[in-house]
């Protein structure tokens, strides 16, 4: 049985318990700090420590990088059709 629990034991402090709500996410994307507020968040009762919901961090990181679930290409290199320009043709 490994149901997902609405709570989480808090690794911060060791003694509190987490419980879902809601924080102001900052983030850096590329040079530019951007802020997400009411993220999903976990928050201890104790200590107050934050971690955001991992779930909803890979839907953000999918949502903020525009190539994400963009299949990679690889680069195909035109065949050799081109002689190379070490000798130009005499004009
Ligand atoms: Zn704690």
């Amino acid at each position: 049985m490994t149901e997902p629990s609405p709570i989480q034991p808090c690794i911060n402090c060791q003694g509190g318990i987490k419980h879902l709500g809601s924080a102001t996410l900052m983030t850096w994307l590329g040079n530019d700090l951007i802020t997400v507020p009411n993220f999903p968040a976990w928050i201890c009762d104790i200590c107050h420590h934050r971690s955001f919901d991992s779930g909803a961090l890979a839907q953000l990181s999918m949502l903020l990088n525009p190539e994400a679930g963009t299949p990679i290409q690889p680069i195909i290199r035109p065949p050799k059709d081109n002689p190379p320009l070490k000798s130009p043709p005499p004009a």
